[in-house]
C-alpha cells in the first residue's frame, strides 16, 4: 500500500526524524489559510505540493513556491484539478518553504534476496534514482542493516561519509538509523527521502545555521503485514485507489489487473501463475491474476466475476479450481448465479478437479456451461474463445 508524502511524513515524525512543518490542504481557502499562518509565523516563502501518489511530482508541476499569500491562493487554484500522471489532484500539502543548499538521496529497502534491510544512499539526490542508477551507478552507496542487530554506528557513519554527509554526520547517521527503524515500525518495503536536504535556516539568534531534513518522503506498506496494524488502514487513500482493487480487497480476492483479454479466476496463487503460464503458452494473454483463495463460497466466486467482467479487454474466461478446502459445488453455484446476473455475455470454459468435482460436473452440464478435463485442453479452449470473440 502506499501512502501520501503528508501521511509518509506524520511516520517519520513518530520515528523521530527531522521533517519541516506541513498542513493537508484540499480547497484554495484552506491553503491560503495555511500559507498565512506560515508566512505570520516568519517564512520568507511557502511550498505547495501535490499530494498524489506518484514521483515527478516537481517535473509535472506539481510542486511550487510562493512569496506571498495571494501567490499561494493562484498557485494553489493552479494545482488543485491538476491531472499527474492520470490522477486529479485533491489535496496539497503546504509549508514554509526550505532555502536548499544541497540535495542528497536515502532510501530503505526490502532487498529480499539478501533477507535484509538495504539502505541506499546517493549525494545525487532530488533526480530519479534510477536515472543515477542507470548514469552513474558509482554514485549510490548501499549497506545492508542486520535483521538482529540493526543498522550498526559504524555501518551507519561509514554510509554517512560516503554519501558525503560527513559535515552533517550526526544528523545523518540519526536519520540512516531512523529510516531503518521506520521500516521496522510499520513494516514498511520501501521508505524514501528525496530529497534528504542540507537547508539554510535562521536559528532563535538571527544566525544562520544549516540543518539535514527530509523534505520528501516516499513510503510503502507491505500488505500482507497491514493486518499488525490496523491504524495504519486509515491512511489507505480512496481517492486513488482502483475501483477494481478495492472491490477485490473487500471480497478478500486476490487480484491484479494485466494487459490481456483472457479473464482467470483460480484458487490458489501457485495455480494461479501457473494458469497464467499455460494461457500464454497456448498464445494468449492472461487479463488478470485473481486467487479466489481457499474456501471460496459462491458468493465469492460471483463477486470475482463480476470484476473479471468490468474490465471492458476481456473476451473471454478461464475458471481452474482445484478444490480442496474449496468446494467445487460451490463454485460451480457461484459461476451460475454470477452467469444469471451479469450483463455482458463472454465465453466462459471451466475446469473444475479435487473435492465435490462430481458434483460440480452435474451443475455446469445441467446449466449448459463449457468444460475442460485438462489444465492445456482448458487454456486451449479459453486462447480459441478468445481468437474466436476478437474475430
Ligand atoms: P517529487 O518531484 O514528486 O519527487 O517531489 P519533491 O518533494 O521531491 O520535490 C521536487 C523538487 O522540488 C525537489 O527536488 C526540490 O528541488 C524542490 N522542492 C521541494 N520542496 C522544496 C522547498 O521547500 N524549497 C525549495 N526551494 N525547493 C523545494
Ligand atoms: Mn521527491
Amino acid at each position: 500500500m502506499k501512502i501520501q508524502e503528508a501521511d509518509a511524513k506524520s511516520l517519520l515524525v513518530a520515528q523521530g526524524l527531522p521533517v519541516p512543518d506541513w498542513e493537508v490542504a484540499r480547497s484554495v481557502e484552506d491553503v491560503r489559510s495555511a500559507a498565512d499562518r506560515f508566512f505570520l509565523g516568519g517564512a520568507q516563502q511557502v511550498v505547495i505540493k501535490a499530494q498524489v501518489l506518484v514521483g515527478g511530482r516537481g517535473k509535472a508541476g506539481g510542486v511550487k513556491l510562493a512569496g506571498f499569500p495571494e501567490q499561494a491562493e493562484l498557485i494553489a487554484g493552479s494545482i488543485l484539478g491538476m491531472d499527474i500522471k492520470g490522477i486529479t489532484v485533491r489535496k496539497v500539502l503546504v509549508g514554509p518553504a526550505a532555502d536548499i543548499v544541497k540535495e542528497f538521496y536515502m532510501s530503505a529497502v526490502l532487498d529480499r534476496a539478501a533477507g535484509r534491510i538495504l539502505l541506499m544512499g546517493s549525494a545525487e539526490g532530488g533526480v530519479e534514482i534510477e536515472q543515477v542508477a542507470a548514469a552513474n551507478p558509482g554514485a549510490i552507496v548501499r549497506v545492508h542493516a542486520d535483521p538482529l542487530l540493526g543498522l550498526l554506528d559504524f555501518q551507519a557513519r561509514q554510509f554517512a561519509f560516503a554519501m558525503g554527509l560527513g559535515g552533517h554526520l550526526k544528523a545523518a547517521v540519526a536519520i540512516a538509523k531512523g529510516l531503518v527503524a521506520t521500516m521496522l515500525a510499520y513494516d514498511a518495503d520501501l521508505v524514501e527521502i528525496n530529497p534528504l536536504a542540507i537547508v539554510r535556516e535562521q536559528d532563535a539568534a538571527g544566525a544562520q545555521v544549516e540543518r539535514l531534513v527530509c523534505l520528501d518522503a516516499k513510503i510503502t506498506l507491505d500488505d500482507s503485514a497491514l493486518p499488525r496494524h490496523p491504524e495504519l488502514e486509515a491512511l489507505r487513500d480512496p481517492d486513488e485507489e482502483d475501483p477494481a482493487d478495492r472491490e477485490a480487497r473487500e471480497a478478500g480476492l486476490t487480484f491484479i489487473k494485466l494487459d490481456g483479454t483472457i479473464g482467470c479466476m483460480v484458487n490458489g496463487a501457485g495455480l494461479a501463475m501457473t494458469t497464467m503460464d499455460l494461457v500464454k503458452r497456448a498464445g494468449g494473454e492472461p487479463a488478470n491474476f485473481l486467487d479466489i483463495g481457499g474456501g471460496a463460497r459462491a458468493d465469492r466466486v460471483a463477486e470475482a466475476m463480476r470484476i473479471i467482467l468490468a474490465d471492458p479487454k476481456v473476451d473471454a474466461i478461464l475458471v481452474n479450481i482445484f478444490g480442496g478446502i474449496t468446494r467445487g459445488d460451490e463454485v460451480a453455484r457461484g459461476l451460475i448465479e454470477a452467469r444469471a446476473v451479469q450483463e455482458r455475455d463472454v465465453p466462459m470454459v471451466v475446469r473444475i478437479v479435487g473435492t465435490n468435482a462430481d458434483e460440480a460436473a452435474a451443475l455446469l452440464e445441467e446449466a449448459h456451461f463449457t468444460t475442460a478435463p485438462t489444465l492445456d485442453d482448458v487454456a486451449t479452449k479459453a486462447v480459441a474463445a478468445s481468437r474466436g470473440a476478437a474475430a
